[in-house]
C-alpha cells in the first residue's frame, strides 16, 4: 500500500498543485476554496476517516505519506487540523445528521473559532456562565467570550454554554456548532504583545443556534468539550508556526541562523543546538504515542504532555535564538532580531492557550501518574450556588 500510495499522492500533486506559484495548478493565485474543495475530494484531508465522511480508511502511518507528500510540495490543505477542529469536534461527536450538513462545509473552507474562555471562566472552565436558552427549534444565546482566536474571520465557534444551574457546574453545560455571522454577535479584537490582533472579545446578545447544532448530548456539553479540548492539545503539542523557523518542527534553522551569524563554533552553542533538536525529535514520538491513543481510544491524556513540552520547547528555542543573535537582538533591527523577539512572545500562546502549562501539570499529575485530585470546592454544589468575582 505504502508504495503505491507515495505515487498516487505524488502524480496527484504534480498535476493538481503548482509548487512555484504556491497555488492550484492553472491558477495564478491560492483559492482556498476551490484548492480545499479538491483536496477534500480526493480524500487526502482527513485520510484517516472513513469514506463516507470525506475520507479514506487509512491507518495513521498511510495518512503520514499524505502528510509528507503536501509539505514536500508546499501544499496547502493537510496540515489545516487548528481550523479543522470543529470538523474533527463534529466527526467525533455530532449526530449522522449533523454530519451530513455540516461536515463538508466546514472541511472546505470556513474558519471555526473556540468559544470558550469568559472573563470568569478561564482555567476553571466548567465556570462559564453565556447562557443558552430554549426557544421553539433554536435557543438563544447571552453571554461574553474572551481571547476567541480568530473569531473575526471564523463563520462559525464552538460554543460552551450554561443550560442548568441547577446541577454541579461539570452538568448543566451544552456545546453547540455557532454561527457566527448573525446579528447579535459583536467581535472586538484585543491588540497583543506580538503585534498580532488574532484574539478577541466577543459579545453575544440574543443571537440563535438551532437545537440540531448540539455536539453531543443536550447538558453532556463538558464530556464533549473533552473530545474537543484533547484534539486542540494534540495539535498544539506538534507546535505552531514559527517566523524564525519557517514551518514548525524545523528546528535545523536554528543551525542555518547559527550558521549564518558565525557562531557555529562555539561547541556550547552546538550542544544547545542539538538538545533543541533532541527534545522536538522526541516530542514528535510522544506525539505519534499520542495520536494512536486518539484514534483508538477517542481522548489521550499524552496531548497534555506534549503541548506541555512544546511550551518549552518553543520558549527554550526562541531564548536559543536570541544567544546566537547575541546583543543584536536587542540593538538592530535586523529581520532576524524582528523574528526571534516574535517567536519569544509568541511561545507563550502555547503555554497559555488551550490550558496553561500548570494545568496541563495538574491533568498529567491526576490522569497520566495518578495522584489524588485537587480540591475543589464548588465541584459539587448547584451551579447557582457557586460564588462569581462579580
Ligand atoms: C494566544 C492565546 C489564544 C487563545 N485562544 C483562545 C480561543 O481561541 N478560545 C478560547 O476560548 N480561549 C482562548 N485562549 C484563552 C486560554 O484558554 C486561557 O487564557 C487559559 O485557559 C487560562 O485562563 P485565564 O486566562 O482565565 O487564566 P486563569 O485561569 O485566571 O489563570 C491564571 C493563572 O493561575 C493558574 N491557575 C489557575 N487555576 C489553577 C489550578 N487549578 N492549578 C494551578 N494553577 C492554576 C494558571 O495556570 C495561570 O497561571 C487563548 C489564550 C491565548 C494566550
Amino acid at each position: 500500500m505504502s508504495g503505491a500510495l507515495e505515487h498516487e499522492v505524488e502524480k496527484w500533486l504534480e498535476t493538481n498543485w503548482d509548487r512555484v506559484k504556491g497555488c492550484e495548478a492553472g491558477k495564478d493565485t491560492y483559492d482556498q476554496k476551490s484548492w480545499l474543495t479538491k483536496v477534500v475530494d480526493a480524500g487526502y484531508a482527513v485520510p484517516t476517516w472513513p469514506e463516507k465522511w470525506f475520507g479514506r480508511g487509512l491507518s495513521p502511518k498511510d495518512a503520514g505519506i499524505i502528510e509528507k507528500a503536501f509539505q514536500a510540495h508546499g501544499a496547502q490543505g493537510w496540515g489545516r487540523d487548528r481550523f479543522h477542529l470543529g470538523a474533527i469536534t463534529i466527526f467525533k461527536l455530532g449526530s449522522d445528521e449533523l454530519k451530513t450538513e455540516l461536515l463538508y462545509e466546514l472541511l472546505t473552507g470556513p474558519i471555526c473559532c473556540l468559544l470558550y474562555s469568559e472573563p470568569g471562566a478561564g482555567s476553571d472552565l466548567a465556570g462559564i456562565r453565556t447562557r443558552a436558552v430554549k426557544d421553539g427549534d433554536d435557543f438563544i444565546i447571552n453571554g461574553q467570550k474572551v481571547w476567541t482566536s480568530n473569531a473575526v474571520e471564523a463563520e462559525y465557534g464552538m460554543l460552551l454554554t450554561r443550560t442548568d444551574i441547577d446541577v454541579p457546574k461539570h452538568q448543566g453545560i451544552t456545546f453547540f456548532i455557532f454561527p457566527m455571522k448573525q446579528d447579535g454577535v459583536e467581535v472586538r479584537p484585543i491588540n497583543q504583545i506580538t503585534g498580532e490582533d488574532e484574539f478577541n472579545e466577543v459579545f453575544i446578545t440574543d443571537a440563535r443556534v438551532p437545537e440540531r447544532f448540539i455536539i453531543g448530548e443536550y447538558n453532556q456539553g463538558w464530556k464533549s468539550f473533552q473530545t474537543a479540548i484533547a484534539s486542540e492539545r494534540l495539535i498544539m503539542g506538534q507546535g505552531i508556526t514559527s517566523r524564525l523557523r519557517g514551518a514548525a518542527g524545523k528546528v535545523p534553522a536554528l543551525l542555518a541562523l547559527a550558521h549564518k551569524h558565525d557562531k557555529l563554533k562555539n561547541p556550547a552553542l552546538r550542544q544547545e543546538i542539538a538538545q533543541a533538536l533532541a527534545y522536538r525529535q522526541l516530542n514528535s514520538l510522544n506525539m505519534l504515542r499520542a495520536k494512536e491513543e486518539m484514534v483508538k481510544n477517542g481522548s489521550s491524556s499524552l496531548a497534555s504532555l506534549g503541548k506541555l513540552a512544546m511550551s518549552r520547547i518553543q520558549h527554550g528555542e526562541a531564548a536559543l535564538s536570541a544567544k546566537i543573535l547575541g546583543p543584536n537582538v536587542l540593538i538592530r533591527d535586523t529581520e532576524d532580531a524582528r523574528n526571534a523577539n516574535f517567536d519569544a512572545a509568541k511561545a507563550y500562546m502555547n503555554s497559555i492557550g488551550g490550558g496553561t502549562d500548570q494545568i496541563q501539570k495538574n491533568i498529567i499529575a491526576e490522569r497520566v501518574l495518578g495522584l489524588p485530585k485537587s480540591t475543589d470546592v464548588s465541584r459539587d454544589i448547584p451551579f447557582k450556588e457557586v460564588k462569581s468575582g462579580s
